[in-house]
């Protein structure tokens, strides 16, 4: 038996690392899957197909979750498409590091948008549905940086923390109605958004974690395949750290 057999899933940011490594463990799981993209529109139409081949349905939709009204008419759109949504995925995101003495408010607010608003965004949209079925598995993707902060990263660190204390608040909000909000703390995965970063930073990065080895999407994948599956029925209002031991 799959574990994610027949479930609904909206998966947001899909087309690249962490967040397609997400989309087929689930489709591997038996989850129809919606997922969006924003500017990769060959990746996200390609991953369509990817999916359609473990046999379920799957759907990619090209919408900004840092737009409020766009999250609610793409949650509208995939409830027509897919019936409902059981799990909700809040993957995307961006960095535009730099020290705070040379931050202007553009790379703050950009950070902020995509990162923590959309997930307030998506998270309301979907409630209404979630509330309806009286279920729900709701994910955000925060990072260990959330957690230790981290120099030249202050706006990002800032909304990944802030992530972390919205998902603690639905969790005690929504959790008399059977709806389930954790957070995913990753730590050094290795995707596009990593592959911009000093090769001299990566290499003392990896030696400095404990398992000696920088993660990849499918570590995240599957620990996201786990807080979406009825295996963790009983967990909400959780940070998992999948870093490695390197926040330990
Ligand atoms: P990535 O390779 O840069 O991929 C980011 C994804 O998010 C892309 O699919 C991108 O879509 C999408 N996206 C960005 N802004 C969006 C928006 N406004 N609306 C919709 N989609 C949007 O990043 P990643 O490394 O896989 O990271 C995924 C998540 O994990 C992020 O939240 C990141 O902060 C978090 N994380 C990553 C690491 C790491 O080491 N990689 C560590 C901790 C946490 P398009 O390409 O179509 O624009």
């Amino acid at each position: 038996m799959k574990l994610l057999e027949g479930k609904i899933a909206l998966i947001t940011g899909a087309s690249r690392g962490i967040g397609h490594g997400i989309a087929l463990k689930f489709a591997e799981q038996g989850a129809n899957v919606a997922f969006t993209y924003l500017s990769s529109i060959e990746k996200g139409q390609a991953l369509e197909k990817e999916l359609e081949a473990y046999g379920i349905k799957a759907k990619g939709y090209r919408s900004d979750a840092a737009d409020f009204k766009a999250a609610e008419e793409l949650v509208n759109a995939v409830i027509a498409d897919f019936g409902t949504i059981d799990i909700l995925v809040n993957n995307a995101g961006i960095t535009r590091d730099t020290l705070l003495m040379r931050m202007n408010e553009q790379q703050w607010d950009e950070v902020m948008n995509a990162n923590l608003k959309s997930v307030f965004n998506l998270t309301k949209a979907v409630t209404k549905p979630m509330l309806k079925q009286r279920k729900g598995s709701i994910i955000n993707m925060s990072s260990v940086v959330g957690i230790k902060g981290n120099a030249g990263q202050s706006n990002y660190a800032a909304s990944k923390a802030g992530i972390i204390g919205f998902t603690k608040s639905i969790a005690l909000e929504l959790g008399s109605r059977n709806i389930r909000s954790n957070a995913i703390a990753p730590g050094f995965i290795e995707t596009e958004m990593t592959a911009a970063l000093d090769p001299k930073v990566v290499a003392e990065w990896r030696d400095s974690i404990p398992l000696k080895r920088g993660g990849t999407p499918d570590d995240v994948a599957n620990a996201t395949v786990f807080l979406a599956s009825d295996m963790s029925a009983y967990i909400t209002g959780q940070v998992i750290n999948v870093c490695g031991g390197m926040l330990t």
